[in-house]
């Protein structure tokens, strides 16, 4: 390894490769995703990516593709056995074409920096999640995230027009399409999107924007029941008529967690209600818009969908409901926990996690647990509280929610990925015939699997 680590050091330049402690002291989201790997690799180019990576192929080292380290699956936490790839100094946006609507950036770039160089031309990337000002583009991709808008504009994937990645040998896939409708032959850009790093290091990408809406509006609303809050979505979808952009759930238990904190005022609405959610709008008419916001919700609430309601009269306001739906650094009360990203069919839901909870319940004897969710994309997070670091208790916990999915056409990961975490479950989802034809994939374009190895599922 050490020759190799020269040989890399050589071609990357001075700051190129980091060793020692400088690598391991790296963190990630949490603390948890220390850094394990002998050296971090910190190309500046395309070009150096596929230099290094085709000494590491030559070598038949492992290598792990890093972004900005807020994967939720451990998938880009490297061993003491393989080398890290950091996209950090690749971060420059590199175009943007207001007319045509496209950004071409670095992988490297944080989401935050995108949205931010978007919304100067009038526009906007919207995928959005709360780790923006650290996930970086690459890594969104390489996940496929969902977030917050996915219920409007889709997950990352439909915010891809085209990729340049550098493959396991260094062969550079430049496929930078720039426009909408391109049908010629495989749309090679899906294989990589969502294939957390396993099929290849994405360098830039060419990202679809579209316009801003300057009429934006959000109101934290709490409703008495989960079929209320089914029956709300419905409803609300319906009456904006494909304007709404975000409804995001928070059961009573998480709510109550996630609305206090040093950062937070008074929480907007009294924590006393089973069902809490966020609900934005946006559209491009500044004076209708809030009208017919605000009569959807007159109406859910003569309806009886609604309970209570908050308008958010600022940016600072709105703000302030986001960061109660982000503080999910609040549930570490809960540490040890395991955390779940589901998804399952909306009229399952409320028999699913009754039914799971009774289990857990069972198994754990005092159950904690949090449900929170992007329900308008049937996208559940549960944070199940262990009560110790029992690896054995958090398996059994696992199998619990795990099971439950199978046979209601349920998912163990909506929009976190794999990674590491839930290679084991990947049955639960996908099937025999799936998973084969995604080993060949993976040894047709990785035939030495170097490519963040383990991932996914094991060769
Ligand atoms: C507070 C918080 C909120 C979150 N909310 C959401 C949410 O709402 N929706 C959601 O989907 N996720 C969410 N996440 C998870 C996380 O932010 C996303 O998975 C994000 O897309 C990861 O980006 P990253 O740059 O941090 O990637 P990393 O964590 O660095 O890497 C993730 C995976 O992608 C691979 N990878 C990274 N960069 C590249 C590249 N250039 N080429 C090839 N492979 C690469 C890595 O090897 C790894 O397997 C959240 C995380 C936190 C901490």
């Amino acid at each position: 390894m050490q020759q190799l680590i020269r040989a890399l050091q050589e071609v990357l330049g001075p700051g190129g490769v980091l060793t020692g402690d400088a690598a391991r002291s790296r963190s990630g989201s949490w603390g948890v995703m220390h850094c394990d790997a002998p050296a971090v690799l910190r190309p500046r180019s395309t070009g150096e990516v596929a230099a290094a990576l085709r000494l590491c192929h030559a070598a038949g080292q492992a290598v792990v593709t890093e972004g900005g380290k807020t994967g939720l699956v451990s998938g880009a936490r490297a061993s003491s056995s393989e080398i890290a790839l950091s996209l950090e100094r690749m971060h420059a946006i590199e175009q943007i074409d207001a007319r045509g609507r496209t950004m071409t950036v670095q992988a490297g770039a944080t989401l935050q920096a995108v949205h931010e160089a978007a919304e100067a031309e009038g526009l906007i990337m919207p995928l959005d999640l709360g780790a923006r000002g650290t996930a970086t583009i690459g890594g969104n991709i390489a996940t496929n995230a969902g977030g917050n808008q996915v219920i409007r504009y889709g997950m990352m994937r439909e915010q891809v027009l085209g990729l340049e990645v550098v493959l396991a040998d260094g062969t550079v896939m430049s496929s930078l399409n720039q426009v909408l409708k391109n049908n010629t032959g495989y749309d090679l850009k899906q294989l990589f999107i969502g294939s957390e790093g396993t099929l290849g290091v994405i360098t830039r990408a060419v990202l679809r924007l579209r316009p801003l809406m300057p009429a934006r509006n959000s109101a934290l609303v709490a409703t008495d029941s989960l079929e209320h809050l089914v029956a709300l979505l419905t409803f609300i979808e319906r009456e904006l008529g494909g304007r709404m952009s975000a409804f995001e759930a928070m059961w009573n238990t998480y709510y109550r967690i996630a609305s206090r904190g040093p950062h937070l005022g008074q929480p907007p609405i009294a924590d006393t209600y089973p069902f809490y959610v966020l609900i934005e709008s946006a559209g491009a008419d500044l004076e209708g818009e809030a009208g017919h916001f605000l009569d959807a919700l007159a109406r859910a609430t003569e309806l009886g969908l609604v309970q209570d309601a908050v308008l958010a009269q600022s940016e600072k306001e709105r703000a302030a409901f986001w960061a109660i739906r982000d503080n999910i650094e609040s549930l570490a009360v809960l540490w040890p926990l395991a955390i779940f990203d589901i998804s399952l069919p909306l009229a399952t839901m409320a028999d699913y996690l009754e039914r799971t909870g009774a289990r857990l319940e069972q198994r754990l004897g005092e159950l904690r647990w949090v449900t929170f969710g992007h329900l308008g994309d049937s996208n559940l997070h549960l944070a199940i509280a262990l009560g110790g670091d029992d690896p054995a208790l958090r398996h059994a916990v696992e199998e619990i929610v795990y099971a439950g999915l199978a046979g209601i056409g349920g998912s163990v990961s909506a929009e976190h990925g794999i990674g590491l975490e839930k290679r084991e479950f990947l049955h639960c989802s996908r099937s025999a015939t799936e998973i084969e034809l995604m080993k060949t994939l993976k040894r047709a374009l990785d035939p030495r699997n170097i490519l963040n190895p383990e991932r996914i599922f094991r060769l």
